[in-house]
């Protein structure tokens, strides 16, 4: 009897698309924010897997540049980023304590940022001391509330209790820099650090970090800009993108005047046109808003989404590009130097954010310039 062959790990035929993520450049992009707020300690936020882009391998290649504190959202988050990176650098969960939850952050080293008063008392009562509190300036989302910093400041010993590691808040329109809302939470801010024992204090995300050196105080948390996404409603994007996303042509046709593609035969040639089937669809994050709304590139030739996204499947209108350019196989530039996250948030009615934590996770991912260099 011949035992069965085994199972082969990895078909070397690959019909996914290819999602790139350059490590190099999300160092970068910390070193630019450092540089930009020099007198802070420059933090990094990886929650939502470094949205989407992989925290793991993004959070080792920031601690190998310097980067010290890591935030996550959720404890599930922080216990693997601690399995990632081990001992040493701080990791914040931002969403809070959850009830009962408090031996499982101690057991992984992980630091709450506490956000009630709830928190804070669960918090002492497990007998932990070092925490981040957030203090609500205006965002109205997480942080203690004005009447519940007020409880707090007048009962000393529940404070004394803490050993406050960060003392932070957060910015509604940090990315619009001359909205009015920032000074006066910059204001309200300035006030709760002035009733709180003396602790480092941290206010800006990434837009924040480009709002001056008022804004800066002792740390700054970016996020979205380490990854390449425009800090700023405005102006210049003064980072360098980290993803490219490219999907490949898996067939071609060409439609007369008055026929139809794809579901609810929303698109309707005027004459006729080649149409190329592309290996991607909103299952991988490619929003189907962007349905007759959005824009590929073949080459430098701007390709127009022809008719609704499906879940597996997207059409283009090549009839631009030369035959030969546009066959089964051609490479499709998705998002990349000619389609940037902020154009296809503009086309898709969302903001630059969604589109990188929505990418789907049936891509082959590339990682460059790092010992996580891999294929899967
Ligand atoms: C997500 C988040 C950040 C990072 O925000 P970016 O705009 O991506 O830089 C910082 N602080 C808090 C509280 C957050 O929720």
């Amino acid at each position: 009897m011949t035992a069965p062959a085994a199972e082969p790990l990895a078909d070397p035929v690959r019909d996914r698309p290819v999602l790139t993520v350059s490590l190099a450049a999300v160092a970068e992009n910390w070193r630019t924010l450092k540089d930009a707020a020099p007198r802070a300690e420059t933090a990094a936020v990886v929650k939502a897997d470094g949205y989407g882009l992989g925290a793991a391998p993004i959070a080792a290649k920031l601690r190998a540049a310097g980067c010290a504190t890591f935030f996550v959202a959720t404890l599930d988050e922080g216990r693997a980023l601690r399995a990632a990176l081990g001992h040493g650098p701080r990791i914040f969960v931002l969403n809070g304590l959850p009830p009962g939850a408090a031996a499982s952050f101690a057991a992984h080293a992980l630091t709450p940022v506490l956000n009630t008063l709830e928190e804070v008392r669960a918090w002492s009562d497990s007998g932990r001391r070092s925490a981040a509190l957030h203090v609500d300036t205006g965002m109205s989302r997480a942080g203690l509330s004005p009447a519940e910093l007020d409880t707090l400041v007048d009962e000393p010993a529940l404070l004394a209790k803490l050993d406050l590691a960060l003392v932070m808040s957060h910015l509604a329109c940090g990315d619009e820099a001359d909205h009015p809302q920032n000074r006066a939470q910059l204001g309200r801010f300035r006030a709760a650090l002035a009733r709180l024992p003396a602790a480092p204090a941290s206010l800006a995300a990434s837009g924040g970090v480009f709002l001056g050196p008022d804004y800066h105080f002792d740390l700054v948390r970016p996020g979205i800009a380490l990854y390449g996404g425009h800090p700023m409603l405005a102006g210049a994007n003064p980072m360098r993108a980290a993803a490219t996303l490219t999907a490949e042509v898996i067939g071609v046709r060409t439609l007369q005047r008055g026929d139809t593609a794809g579901y609810g035969a929303t698109y309707a040639a005027t004459h006729e046109v080649r149409l190329a089937v592309c290996n991607i669809g909103y299952a991988d994050g490619i929003m189907r808003s962007l349905s007759n709304r959005g824009v590929a590139y073949i080459g430098d030739v701007a390709c127009p989404y022809a008719g609704r996204v499906s879940m597996d499947l997207l059409t283009l209108d090549v009839t631009a590009v030369p035959p030969a350019l546009a066959a089964r196989g051609a490479q499709v530039e998705i998002i990349g130097p000619r389609m940037p996250i902020e154009e296809m948030a503009a086309r898709a009615g969302t903001a630059n954010y969604e589109i990188l934590t929505g990418l789907g996770n049936r891509f082959t991912r590339v990682m460059l310039d790092s010992q996580w260099t891999r294929v899967v």
